[in-house]
């Protein structure tokens, strides 16, 4: 056995990157197992920190998480942008959501006064209020939302940060057990903890505890505009499906994203980049002139309350698993919960209730 690390994060993905970035800042010694640190779900993912508009009806116990990494944000980014000299791409600006017809506007409007009896941020535009925020935007829209503290960031940016001058082992793990991580190579490396943050194929690895955890197949398109087209993140629904555009520095924009039960697939589908872009196109029309640069999948780890796992799993092993939709999102309050329990052995409020017996049980 190779001795290595106080701690070894078992998947560099956003969460296993900010996980071992706040335990290396807390001062612990940290390896990170990985064959390819960042080519998950991160990859995919756009980026939007969104508990408003993400929030689904009787998802309110997630919300509240949500909630509670989105205040962590700003302190988040400035620590990591501090340490690292690298920018971000963290946007506060906003997040309009375009209703696409009258049904829709209703559907917004019900919406709002879910959000109003949560005391969430969030007001009605009307087509002429929408259409002074994103100019841009397809006439006759009939008017929207505004979720004033829905932002974003780029997760390819933040997770690049997070690991630089991170010790990396690139290799998959087979098996973990107390204190022990086994590698593809036969290899085994000892330390005092084991966390497991290998997104939505950490259940395929021995030890870890089942989570009914599925994938959830995404595709999410890159596209570059000659001039910058939208100042806050979009969204909409297009006949009941939903879509969204989010900019980025440089002209960028990714607009996603199909949801998908399709296994382990991660095959791009000629159909998804067909039906993202004509749905993009109804609310803004210009995506079609745009450059394409880039498709690209990934799997949500989905858990069966779509909430993620956070906690100790025996002596020496804690999972952080699960994020599904918020991963992003969820990357501040998950590495500093585990940062608590690993260091201290106490367990931070806010995740209390998304455990591994709490999982089970809703499972
Ligand atoms: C289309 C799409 C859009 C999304 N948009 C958003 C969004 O706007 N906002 C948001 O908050 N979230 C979003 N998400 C969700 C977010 O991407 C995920 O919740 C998040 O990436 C989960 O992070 P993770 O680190 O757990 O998993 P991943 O990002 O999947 O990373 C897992 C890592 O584990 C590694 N790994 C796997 N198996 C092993 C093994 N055996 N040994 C070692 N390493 C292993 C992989 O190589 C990978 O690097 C989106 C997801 C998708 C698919």
């Amino acid at each position: 056995m190779r001795a290595t690390t106080d701690v070894v994060v078992v998947g560099g993905g956003i969460i296993g990157a900010a996980i071992a970035w706040r335990l290396s800042a807390a001062g612990a010694s940290v390896t990170v197992v990985d064959p390819a640190p960042g080519s998950g779900a991160t990859r995919t993912a756009a980026g939007m920190l969104a508990p408003v508009t993400e929030l689904h009806y009787g998802e309110e116990r997630l919300l509240r998480l949500n909630l509670a990494s989105a205040r962590r944000y700003p302190d988040f980014v400035d620590a990591v942008q501090a340490a690292t000299g690298l920018d971000v791409d963290y946007r506060q600006t906003g997040t309009v959501v375009a209703a696409w017809d009258a049904a829709d506007l209703a559907a917004l409007r019900d919406l709002a006064e879910l959000h109003h009896s949560l005391g969430l941020n969030s007001s009605m535009l009307t087509a002429r209020e929408l259409r002074e925020l994103e100019p841009s935007l397809a006439a006759g829209l009939p008017g929207g939302l505004l979720a004033g503290d829905d932002h974003a960031v780029n997760p390819r940016r933040l997770h690049h940060a997070l690991l630089a001058g991170a010790t990396i082992e690139p290799q998959a793990a087979v098996s973990i057990d107390a204190g022990t991580v086994t590698l593809a190579d036969g290899d085994v490396l000892g330390c005092g903890t084991v966390v497991v943050a290998a997104g939505a194929r950490s259940g395929q690895i021995a030890g870890v505890p089942a989570t009914g955890l599925r994938p959830v197949k995404g595709q999410t398109l890159r596209l570059r505009a000659d001039r910058p087209v939208l100042d806050h993140v979009l969204r909409g629904s297009v006949r009941g499906v939903p879509v969204y555009v989010v900019p980025r520095d440089g002209g960028e924009l990714v607009v996603g994203a199909t949801s998908e039960e399709a296994g382990y697939d991660e095959r791009p589908r000629a159909g998804a980049v067909h039906d993202l872009l004509h749905d993009a196109q109804q609310i803004l029309p210009a995506i079609l002139e745009m450059e394409l640069l880039e498709v690209s999948t990934g799997l949500r780890p989905g858990t069966p309350s779509n909430a993620p796992v956070i906690g100790a799993a025996g002596p020496g092993v804690v999972v952080a698993l699960g994020h599904y939709r918020n991963g992003v999102l969820l990357a501040p309050i998950t590495a500093d919960a585990v940062t608590e329990l690993v260091l201290h052995g106490r367990t931070l409020p806010a995740v209390a209730e998304f455990g591994l017996d709490t999982a089970v049980v809703m499972s």
